[in-house]
């Protein structure tokens, strides 16, 4: 059991294409253990491999904390999504405030379809399909995104980028202070 350090905005970690994960050995057991250690103990909804510094096809959530207020939403639990491929997406273009632990102190509102069907394998390596909806389709989605080096700061206008950008330059610079551990920044030239 380890806290990992997480890989923050301007990483060059953060912008590529993840690989697929061949099998589940140990190694990967251990990993995905860290993964939701650290994704709770950032109080995060949701956590991709990249964003440790691991550029493979694995994210965990855990949308529960987050659907106390929403109504109709199944209680998931924790769920780990490997070589995970968004088949659909549908239903109605839901616009809901986002913020990532790769970028700290930045949440806008960030427009998503309400529903999704993925194809993944848990955390036995079984193959699954399975439909989400609501909450926690977004919370996938979000992680899916990272997977394909997507960051929700891509979904959003120019506009507001550029609201953002000082924000950005302070994560950029390691000036931000978080109350969870980060990453130095790797392969920056
Ligand atoms: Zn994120």
């Amino acid at each position: 059991m380890a806290i990992l350090p997480i890989v923050t905005y301007n990483d060059p970690l953060l912008r590529k294409e993840a690989e697929r994960v061949d099998e589940l050995n140990e190694e990967l057991g251990v990993l995905i253990a860290d993964m939701f250690d650290t994704m709770y103990n950032s109080s995060g909804v949701g956590l991709a491999a990249p964003q440790i510094g691991k550029s493979i096809q694995l994210f965990v959530i855990n949308a529960d904390t987050m659907t106390e207020e929403l109504e109709d939403e199944e209680d998931l639990g924790a769920m780990v999504f490997i070589n995970p491929q968004i088949l659909t997406t549908e239903g109605e273009i839901v616009k809901l405030e986002e913020g990532c632990l790769s970028i700290p102190d930045v949440r806008d509102e960030v427009s998503r379809h309400d529903r999704i069907t993925i194809r993944f394998r848990n955390r036995h390596f079984e193959e699954k399909t399975e439909e989400f909806s609501g909450w926690v389709s977004r919370v996938i989605q979000h992680e899916y995104d990272h997977l394909k080096g997507v960051l929700f700061l891509d979904h959003l206008s120019s506009f507001r980028r550029r609201f953002h950008r000082s924000a950005l330059k302070k994560i950029d610079s390691g000036k931000l202070e978080t109350d969870y551990p980060i990453a130095p920044k790797k392969g920056k030239k």
